[in-house]
């Protein structure tokens, strides 16, 4: 795994082999991933769509290691990630991802700054709130660094979890609707700084929207349905 932090760190090739996710609840099956194949490359910024239960959160869980599949792999580059330790898992997850949600999750105790600085902390290598400072200006909430979530607007508080999501200067993003909680002219605002920073910091995404024209200014939009891709053209959703 390369866990090197220099600015200019390419992301690694995404593998995923014939991913099968089985959850069993008391009364049932639920076979959700059905030998799921996909490949990402290095940089990419991709939209996953699909009906309500068709197991996206799920497939960026699983992607994100925040869960495990119940068969197949997925390699970063040349790291087989379910083969890792717990140990391993966890620093791979906090030094190379990302994670944006549609709620935040900011803690509402913490000042802008300090939710940001979070992974950083967790991660415990180093902490640099110059970075989180660099990064709060990016998403233009520099002067904003003091302010509780409670006292942002929602947009807002997105962008702060855009650069919470940042921090580590993560590999890999994932977004799990990130702005499917804004109204539609500020979750636009919010995917173009999004996209935005993905074209200069080059990491790859993996977005689920259900927002089409977010969908279709990613370089690619795959469509979940029957726990398998299919690779789609319009329409999107
Ligand atoms: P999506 O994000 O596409 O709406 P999810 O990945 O959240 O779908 O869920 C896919 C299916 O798996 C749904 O039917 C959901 O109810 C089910 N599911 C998700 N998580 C669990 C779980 N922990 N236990 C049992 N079933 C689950
Ligand atoms: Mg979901």
């Amino acid at each position: 795994m390369n866990s090197s932090k220099s600015p200019s760190q390419s992301s690694p090739r995404i593998e995923v082999s014939n991913l099968n996710k089985v959850y069993f609840t008391p009364n049932e099956r639920l076979e959700v991933l059905k030998g799921l194949n996909l490949s990402v490359d290095p940089g990419e910024m991709i939209a996953v769509i699909g009906q309500s239960g068709s197991g996206k959160s799920t497939l960026l869980h699983i992607l994100g290691t925040l869960d495990r599949p119940t068969s197949g792999s997925v390699h970063f580059g040349e790291c087989d990630l379910f083969k890792l330790n717990a140990k391993g898992l966890a620093y791979f997850r906090r030094s190379s991802v990302g994670f944006l949600f549609q709620f935040h999750n900011l803690l509402p105790e913490f000042s802008a700054l300090e939710n940001v600085m979070m992974p950083q902390r967790i991660l415990g290598t180093y902490v640099d709130d110059q970075i989180g400072m660099e990064l709060l200006t990016w998403v233009g909430l520099g002067k904003r660094y003091s302010h509780r979530p409670g006292e942002l607007s929602g947009g807002e508080q997105q962008r702060v979890a855009i650069a919470r999501a940042l921090i580590n200067r993560p590999q890999l993003v994932l977004a799990d609707e990130p702005t499917g909680n804004l109204d539609s002219q500020t979750g636009s605002r919010v995917f173009d700084l999004f996209q935005k920073i993905q074209r200069e910091k080059k990491h790859t995404s993996i977005l689920v929207t259900h927002n089409a024209k977010i969908a279709s200014r990613c370089d690619r939009v795959l469509r979940l349905e029957n726990g398998t891709i299919q690779t789609t053209n319009k329409p999107y959703v």
